[in-house]
C-alpha cells in the first residue's frame, strides 16, 4: 500500500518548541501566561485592523460565548448559511435559539444575498426579526462582504463572521476576521494553522473582549472568594497551546502561499479535462484556498472518483453537506434555491495541505487521470 495522502494534515514549522519549552521553564503550564497575550497580539497585528482577539479552546466556543454576547436566548431566531460545518450552527441550538438556513450563491458558495433578504423579510412577517447572521467564509473563499453587510445594516441585524477556514483570506484588500460584529477563527487540527485544538473571538471593542475572557473564565467576580453572578463557561486557551500559536503565526503566510500553488497545481494539470471545474477566485477576493475543490460533472462521478483516490490511498471528501439536509436540523426553516445542494452532489475536497510533497500532488493528478480514462 503506498503512503497516506491526507486532506489536511498539522503542519509544525519548528518554531513552536522554544515557546513550549520557554513555558515549562517558568513553570507558565496554568491556563493563562504569557503565551496567550503573545499568540492574541500576534492574531491582532497580523488582522492588521483596529480589534480586540481573545484566544479559546476552540472555534465552536468562540461562535457560542459570540451569540451569548449578542444576547442570543431561548426562543430567538438565528439566521446561518446552511453550506458550512455544523460548528457554525450548534452554539445556535445550546443557547435554545433557533437555527434559520440560507443557501449560497454560486460565485463564492457562501451565503445568497438574495434568499438571506427574504429569509429575513420572512421572518420579520412571522413576527420574530433574526438576532444575528451567522456567515462563513467556506474552504477560505471570502462571502460577498459587501452585499451581506449591506442587507444586515438595513434590517440592523449583527454579523457573526465565521472565519474557521479564512484565516489568511482577504476581501478588497482587507482580512477575513475583521468583518464582523463578532469574528472567529479555529486553530483546529485541520486549519491553515493549528495548535492541536483551539479558537479565537475577534471583537470590535476591549471591553468586549475582556466581557469574552470573563465568561470563558467561569465568569467569577471580582472577590476574594469564589463569587457568581452570571454563568460561566471554561473556553480559555492554555498557555501550553499558545505557544504552539505563536511558532505557527510565523509561517502563516508560507502556508496561505503553499495552499494557494497546491490550488494552482490541480488548476494547470486538470485544465484540459472538461468534466472538472474549479471555483474561481472573483475580482477583489484572495482566497488562502485552505482546500482545493473540484466540481464534477456528476454525483456518479464525484463518487467514483473520490472511490477510485481512496483505492490509493488518496484522502478526499465531498463537499460539506448542507445544514438544511443534515437529519438533526432538517427540522428547522430553510430558504433555498438549490445551489448547495447542487455543490454537495457534484464537489470534491482534494488534499490540500501545506506540507504535500511534490511527489504527492503528481500521485494525486495520476489517480485523477487514471480515473477519468476508465470512466
Ligand atoms: C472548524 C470549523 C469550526 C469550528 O472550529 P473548532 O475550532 O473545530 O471548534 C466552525 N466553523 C467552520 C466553518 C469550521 O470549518
Amino acid at each position: 500500500m503506498k503512503p497516506k495522502i491526507w486532506l489536511s494534515s498539522p503542519h509544525m514549522s519548528g518554531n513552536e518548541l522554544p515557546f513550549i519549552n520557554e513555558a515549562f521553564e517558568t513553570n507558565w503550564v496554568a491556563p493563562l501566561g504569557p503565551n496567550v497575550n503573545g499568540f492574541e497580539n500576534d492574531i491582532q497585528s497580523y488582522l492588521n485592523e483596529d480589534r480586540h482577539v481573545a484566544a479559546l479552546a476552540s472555534g465552536t466556543s468562540a461562535l457560542h460565548l459570540s451569540l451569548i454576547l449578542l444576547g442570543v436566548g431561548h426562543g430567538d431566531e438565528v439566521i446561518c448559511q446552511s453550506k458550512t460545518f455544523s460548528a457554525s450552527a450548534n452554539p445556535i441550538v445550546y443557547q435554545g435559539a433557533t437555527p434559520i438556513f440560507v443557501d449560497s450563491e454560486s460565485d463564492t458558495w457562501n451565503m445568497c444575498p438574495i434568499q438571506l433578504e427574504i429569509a429575513i423579510k420572512d421572518r420579520i412577517d412571522r413576527g420574530n426579526t433574526p438576532k444575528a447572521i451567522i456567515a462563513v467564509h467556506l474552504y477560505g473563499m471570502p462571502y460577498k462582504v459587501d452585499e451581506i453587510n449591506d442587507i444586515a445594516l438595513k434590517y440592523n441585524i449583527p454579523i457573526i463572521e465565521d472565519s474557521a477556514e479564512s484565516l489568511g483570506s482577504q476581501y478588497k484588500g482587507k482580512n477575513c476576521g475583521t468583518f464582523g460584529d463578532f469574528s472567529i477563527l479555529s486553530f483546529n487540527g485541520n486549519k491553515i494553522i493549528t495548535t492541536s485544538g483551539g479558537g479565537a473571538i475577534v471583537t470590535k471593542t476591549l471591553k468586549l473582549k475582556e466581557k469574552a475572557v470573563f465568561l470563558a473564565t467561569q465568569a467569577r467576580d471580582n472577590a476574594p472568594h469564589y463569587l457568581h453572578s452570571e454563568i460561566g463557561y471554561n473556553y480559555r486557551m492554555s498557555n501550553i497551546v499558545a505557544g504552539i500559536g505563536r511558532g505557527q503565526m510565523t509561517i502563516l503566510d508560507s502556508h496561505v502561499a503553499k495552499r494557494r500553488s497546491n490550488h494552482q497545481f490541480y488548476l494547470d494539470s486538470l485544465k484540459n479535462n472538461d468534466r472538472i471545474t474549479f471555483l474561481q477566485e472573483p475580482e477583489g477576493y484572495f482566497s488562502n484556498r485552505w482546500l482545493s475543490c473540484i466540481l464534477l460533472d456528476s454525483e456518479e462521478t464525484r463518487e467514483g472518483l473520490r472511490l477510485a483516490l481512496e483505492k490509493e490511498n488518496i484522502e478526499s471528501r465531498p463537499l460539506w453537506k448542507p445544514m438544511h439536509q443534515q437529519p438533526i436540523f432538517k427540522k428547522y426553516p430553510s430558504y433555498l434555491n438549490g445551489v448547495s445542494d447542487e455543490l454537495f452532489n457534484k464537489g470534491l475536497c482534494l488534499p490540500s495541505g501545506s506540507n504535500l510533497t511534490d511527489i504527492e500532488l503528481e500521485r494525486v493528478i495520476s489517480a485523477i487521470n487514471a480515473y477519468f480514462v476508465t470512466c
